[in-house]
């Protein structure tokens, strides 16, 4: 079986398991018990963190764990808009569900919500910056790396246009941090969300990062929960976050951001995404979507049609190749098994008849040249089976 579905859920690494089977044992206690067994669980929880932080080039003060990054991206906007005069959000027309859905709330809760359109690469419109950074804009929230087509966008420039003009700030790093370590200190962001298990981690565990002022604001507001100067109540998963840490650990290398450039490191990873993307581009049956350059390296994303440019669906390929044993996604996970037209293929304009006709590969360290081999011929053996099906 290849699994190339690495942007839905990733298969935690073995060091990941061993870590959190050592912990569930010997380190089950309450971190916030005073007695030993509580202490010894903090201690591991401020270790974690503090390992985390430092590979973040955060301080650890400005990491709050989460159940995820959908609770990382709700904290971000629904609390620090409470806490904030009405006025207008500004989100991409290319965010996760998560975020369109929190601004849908806000909306009701009388925020003007814009969405900052994209181009047909998904890449969004600078000529707009003026106009969508101008009063009464109190929040933005852009995604830094689409999960669909793998837009990558230019976060710290629009971060540092922000900070001018007194705007906070948020990005939804979920799909950019597995794909190199972040460094904090040197970005224009305010509050960023990212999760564990897209980074062979476990699930059920995020990390929302925060500005020192910015805590205040979340602080500040109890419907949130919040417990021991914490932003969220609940009594911390020690496992889970020394799991998410030792994930973090096996990151080494760093994503270099520039004004207006996010320069991933050339890695296995983006070694096979281009073998793969040599094999694909030409067959008939596919038609390359998203950015070329400023693209997550591990992301692929085509519409799929017969020889005669007549749409298929994505969902057909799917379970097609899964009965071949590759896995692979027709959009992102939380979108795929609802029907319909993609909201992304939507966003970028793609034409109607091709919006349920979107494939997505997002390859992991997992892959290798073999593999690459194996998959490009089970797809194209499966296009070609589609196409003699469908004359
Ligand atoms: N944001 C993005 C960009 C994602 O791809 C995902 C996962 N599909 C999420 C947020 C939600 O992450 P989690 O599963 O950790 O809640």
């Amino acid at each position: 079986d290849i699994y190339l579905d690495a942007s839905a859920t990733t298969p935690p690494h073995l060091d990941v398991i061993t870590k959190l089977k050592d912990i569930q044992f010997e380190c089950w206690g309450n971190p916030s018990s005073i007695h030993k067994v509580g202490v010894i669980a903090r201690e591991i929880l401020e270790r974690s963190r503090l390992s985390i932080a430092n590979k973040l080039k955060a301080s650890s003060d400005e990491l709050f764990f989460t159940s995820g990054a959908t609770e990382s991206n709700y904290l971000a906007l629904k609390a620090v808009s409470n806490n904030l005069d009405r006025g207008r959000i500004v989100i991409s027309s290319v965010e996760h569900p998560s975020i369109n859905l929190i601004a849908n709330q806000l909306r009701n809760e009388g925020w003007d919500i814009k969405y900052w359109p994209v181009d047909s690469y998904g890449i969004i419109d600078l000529d707009l910056l003026e106009e969508v950074l101008s009063p009464p804009t109190k929040l933005v929230s852009i995604i830094w790396g689409q999960s669909v087509i793998g837009s990558i966008q230019p976060i710290n420039l629009i971060g540092m246009e922000c900070k001018k003009r007194n705007i906070l700030f948020h990005t939804d790093a979920t799909q950019v941090l597995p794909c190199g370590l972040i460094d904090w200190s040197n970005l224009n962001v305010d509050m960023l969300s990212a999760s564990a298990h897209k980074l062979q981690g476990p699930k059920g565990i995020g990390l929302l990062m925060l500005r020192k002022g910015i805590q205040d604001l979340l602080m500040k507001n109890p419907s949130y929960g919040f417990k021991n100067g914490s932003i969220r109540s609940g009594t911390e998963s020690v496992p889970l976050i020394a799991g998410f840490s030792t994930a973090i650990d096996l990151l080494n290398e760093y994503i270099e951001v520039k004004d207006n450039q996010t320069l991933f490191p050339v890695n296995n990873v983006s070694k096979m995404t281009s073998l793969l993307k040599r094999k694909l581009i030409n067959n008939k049956h596919l038609t390359f979507i998203g950015p070329d350059k400023e693209r997550l390296p591990n992301n692929l994303s085509f519409l799929c049609h017969t020889e005669a440019m007549i749409p298929i669906k994505g969902r057909e390929i799917v379970r097609l190749l899964s009965k071949h044993g590759v896995y692979i996604s027709s959009g992102s996970a939380c979108s795929s098994s609802s029907q319909g037209p993609n909201p992304i293929l939507v966003a970028i304009n793609v034409d109607k008849t091709f919006q349920e006709s979107g494939l997505r590969i997002t390859i992991g360290p997992w892959i290798s040249n073999d593999d690459i081999t194996s998959v490009s011929n089970i797809i194209f053996e499966s296009l070609k089976s589609l196409e003699l099906k469908k004359q």
